[in-house]
């Protein structure tokens, strides 16, 4: 009923008065949107119905998705997945609109195979999950919309398309709106043979695909960076292409790091701190910065000899690789993902964004502060989660994906939100 009353006949959502404000609404509905949703539902299942703000939150927030339908690129990674098929369904609780999903793909007889293409995955579980968000949000959630402009006012934030009508207000706005690659500035001067890792582990053709004669050189040794290996020696799309070329892995850090339990990395000569690199809650030997599953698979062929077509080199600066680069006929950048953001504006002044906080606040970074009820999350925006999540002390970065979204990152921002709408703290633009 919210919907049909605040719905106009030009298709916005946008409210005729200032105190007819959504609490939030949410830019994108990839896993970073999806787990936002889920860590919703999840609480609201938890809590029954004694939580007034979450449920509020739920039945009021409007979702903006640009593409066709919900579900992101995660389906278009031509690689196997990182983590457990059971792992990627472990953020959707029982009592939710969700649950049916979970059960149903846990049940199918492939996902009894822990290691499974991300494009089975897709058909499995994103494609139902994204069917039953439709169902879940109505006319709530909005498809082949894409937000292309966002003006932050005094009392909250209006998402416009590229046509300037405006589609939404809210009092808080979340931007979920994946990555991009972006060329390291050491790079730039070989765009010609340059190639980001989203774009080439998403490929389906070899169409202008860079290929000057000379190896293919891949920057980072990220578990991105050792799928991209893993694609040119054992995907057939690639058998003639990769066919007698070295392919050289260039590395920064003095040693990579293997997620495995602490038998497994003694019985494979993994160094490791046992209070820093050990996750407290696992157990696991370097559980979220380690490769996983293929990549790790692979590093440690590499190492032990049994597959020479790769080589690993240490490199100082990058700055200092011209030589290797110029050489190359491919250079494929594993590192350096970029949010994928709209323009965010105050005043008529594009902000530059960044910087998320561990609740998932956005920093406008020439100012150097938070903007209130602005957030952001998911690839390209990297929160180190809390608590269990976390992982090994020693790790730094952000993990991402279905398993992560919804259990380990989703929830501080609805914590930071329920606070803000329960006036425990106060907000100003
Ligand atoms: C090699 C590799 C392996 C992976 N393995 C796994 C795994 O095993 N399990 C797992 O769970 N995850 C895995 N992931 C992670 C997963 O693919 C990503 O975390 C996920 O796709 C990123 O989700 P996202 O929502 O941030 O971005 P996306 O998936 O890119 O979604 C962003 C959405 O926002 C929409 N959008 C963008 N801009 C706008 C706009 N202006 N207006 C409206 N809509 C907009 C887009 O259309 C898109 O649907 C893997 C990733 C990689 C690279």
């Amino acid at each position: 009923m919210l919907e049909q009353s605040a719905q106009r006949d030009n298709g916005s959502l946008a409210p005729e008065r200032s105190d007819e404000f959504r609490p939030l609404q949410v830019i994108g509905a990839g896993p970073a949107g999806i787990g936002l949703v889920l860590a919703l539902c999840n609480r609201v299942a938890a809590a029954g119905s004694s939580r007034g703000a979450e449920r509020e939150l739920l039945e009021s927030l409007v979702v903006f998705e640009a593409g066709d339908r919900p579900g992101g690129t995660m389906d278009r990674y031509r690689v196997n997945a990182n983590t457990s098929s059971h792992d990627v369904v472990q953020g959707i609780a029982d009592g939710t609109p969700f649950v049916a999903v979970r059960d149903a793909y846990l049940a199918h007889p492939d996902t009894q195979d822990e290691l499974i293409p991300l494009p089975r995955i897709g058909e499995l579980m994103v494609d139902p999950l994204a069917r039953a968000l439709a169902d879940f949000l109505g006319p709530r959630l909005r498809c082949g919309v894409e937000v292309a402009r966002i003006e932050i006012t005094p009392h909250g934030f209006t998402s416009f398309d590229a046509d300037g009508d405006a589609l939404a207000t809210s009092r808080n706005l979340l931007l979920c709106c994946g990555a991009r690659d972006e060329p390291l500035p050491a790079l730039l001067p070989y765009r010609d043979r340059w190639e980001g890792s989203a774009r080439f582990l998403m490929r389906d053709s070899l169409d202008d695909l860079p290929a000057g004669d000379g190896p293919v050189v891949i920057v980072g040794a990220s578990h991105s960076a050792f799928s991209c290996a893993w694609r040119l020696l054992y995907d057939p799309l690639f058998a003639d292409f990769a066919a007698g070329r070295d392919i050289l892995l260039l590395q920064r850090r003095a040693r990579i790091k293997l997620r495995g339990t602490p038998e497994f990395a003694a019985a494979h000569g993994i160094a490791y701190d046992p209070v820093d690199d050990v996750c407290p809650d696992s157990g696991l030997v370097f559980r979220n910065g380690g490769l996983r599953k293929d990549a790790k698979q692979l590093y440690l062929d590499i190492r032990d000899g049994r597959e020479n077509r790769v080589r690993l080199e240490q490199i100082g600066d990058i700055a200092d690789c011209g030589e290797t680069f110029a050489r190359a006929g491919l250079i494929l950048q594993a590192t350096n993902f970029a949010p994928r953001l709209p323009r965010v504006e105050r005043d008529g002044v594009a902000l530059t964004l960044g910087r998320p906080t561990r609740d998932g606040e956005l920093h406008d970074l020439e100012a150097d502060r938070i903007v209130p009820g602005l957030y952001g999350m998911g690839l390209g925006l990297n929160i180190l989660p809390g608590g269990a999540p976390r992982g090994e002390p020693s790790f730094d970065g952000g993990i991402h994906g279905f398993q992560s979204y919804p259990l380990a990152v989703a929830p501080r921002i609805v914590d930071r939100l329920v606070a803000t709408l329960e006036g425990k703290i106060g907000r100003e633009n």
